[in-house]
């Protein structure tokens, strides 16, 4: 029997706002542990929160980015659960009336050819819990509470991803346009960018979704991909041995390559919602979302088109370009000072993209410049050194 594979995400993505959602301490990553922490992140009984309007606002530039409806009534739910990460007992999330739904972005259709649309469900604001740390000396668990607060988007997709590929394409898409709209430096290895993935399998041509499973938490595009080809595998290996997929959620081990049952899925009623009282009812007016859809910059996929009709450029080139809002600002602006954007995009591409993969690091953490780069482009141009001379002289000019 064939199967198809259906794939639904929740992204995770921390806001790149200087304070917490609901208190005015440090978002910053790392610091002493329990450094970035007062009486109402920490959950003390008797404080009141209030929200960063910062928060709303980069929740709205990201519905409007991927092509949502803004919800004009917000309000905030209480999700009750009970782990020493959330001091409270509840974390602030919103059930009822997420702040942007019915939206869609954009991918290749790896199984038909052409692009297709992987619908938005919603998207809404939420704060993030702290992190367990377990001490091998002591054999206790640590807790940090740092992270405690820390503004989120959790970003629900239907079930339209139909492979491992697609997948990371999406996640690809959402990362880019997150970090073009400035709501979020997307760092996946730091945990800001995070996915759950949900996983079923069905027969070709059946007329309902098989049953699914949900990985949590998983934070490279590697492993994106890896879970999902092994759990719809393992799921196929059930179904054909006669057995059945049970709704849970499942652990995935990256550095095994297998996946173990965790616990049975919970539902939304095991988390006992209810509409969090303390805080007020938070009214997005229509002439603030137009104002907000005016400073959102130009967005990857109007870029791409830009980058085939102006610079000509092909479009695996104009792709990869506008993968990072750095890289495609850095093109431009090389471009603009003359050099032949084919040449500016196979050196960036290429030999620089390299360097920056061998040093694991960014285009804003090197010394070269779209004027240093235009130079020695016109140095090559002018037949004044060689091409392979260049390569030197960009290694001496990178760093
Ligand atoms: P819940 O509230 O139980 O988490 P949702 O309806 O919010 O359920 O769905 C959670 C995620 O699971 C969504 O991203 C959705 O696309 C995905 N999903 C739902 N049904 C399936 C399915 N049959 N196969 C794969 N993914 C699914
Ligand atoms: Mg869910
Ligand atoms: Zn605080």
């Amino acid at each position: 029997m064939e199967y198809n594979t259906v794939c639904g995400l929740e992204v995770h993505t921390e806001l790149s706002t200087k304070t917490k959602i609901f208190c005015n301490c440090s978002t910053a990553f790392g610091g002493e542990p329990n450094s970035h922490v007062c009486e109402i992140c920490a959950g003390m009984p008797g404080t009141l929160p209030v929200v960063n309007e910062r928060v709303v606002e980069y929740a709205v530039r990201t519905g409007l980015a991927t092509n949502c409806t803004i919800t004009r009534y917000n309000k905030f739910d209480r999700k009750n659960y009970f782990y020493p990460d959330l001091p409270k007992a509840y974390q602030i999330s919103q059930l009822y009336l997420p702040i942007c739904q019915n939206g869609y972005v954009e991918i290749t259709d790896q199984i038909n050819g052409g692009t297709k649309k992987v619908r938005i469900k919603e998207i809404h604001m939420e704060e993030d819990a702290g992190k367990l740390v377990h001490d091998e000396w002591s054999d206790c668990t640590l807790v940090n509470y740092n992270r405690c607060g820390v503004p989120l988007l959790e970003i629900v997709s239907e079930p339209d991803i139909a492979c491992a590929d697609e997948a990371v394409e999406y996640v690809e898409k959402l990362r880019a346009i997150l970090q073009f709209c400035g709501v979020s430096d997307c760092k996946m290895q730091e945990g800001s960018l995070r996915a759950d993935v949900n996983v079923s399998v069905m027969p070709v041509g059946a007329a309902e979704y098989g049953t699914r499973t949900e990985m949590k938490n998983i934070n490279s595009f590697r492993a994106i991909h890896n879970a999902i080809e092994s759990e719809a595998q393992r799921q196929i290996e059930v179904i054909e041995d006669g057995g059945a997929v049970t709704q849970e959620t499942r652990r995935w081990d990256d550095v095994h390559g297998v996946n173990e049952v965790l616990r049975s899925k919970e539902d939304a009623q095991d988390y006992r919602y209810f509409p969090d009282p303390d805080l007020l009812t938070i009214v997005v007016d229509e002439e603030h979302v137009e104002e907000l859809r005016r400073s959102i910059p130009e967005l990857p996929v109007h870029r791409l088109q830009r980058y085939l009709k102006d610079y000509g450029l092909p479009y695996f080139d104009s792709n990869l370009l506008v993968e990072n809002v750095d890289k495609a600002e850095f093109f431009e602006k090389t471009a603009a000072l003359g050099a032949a954007p084919k040449s500016v995009t196979n050196w960036l591409l290429g030999d620089v993209t390299k360097v920056l993969n061998e040093k694991n690091c960014l285009l804003s953490d090197t010394k070269l410049t779209p004027e240093k780069l235009a130079e020695m482009i016109a140095l090559i141009d002018k037949k004044e050194i060689s091409n392979n001379a260049g390569k030197t002289v960009l290694d001496e000019i990178i760093f």
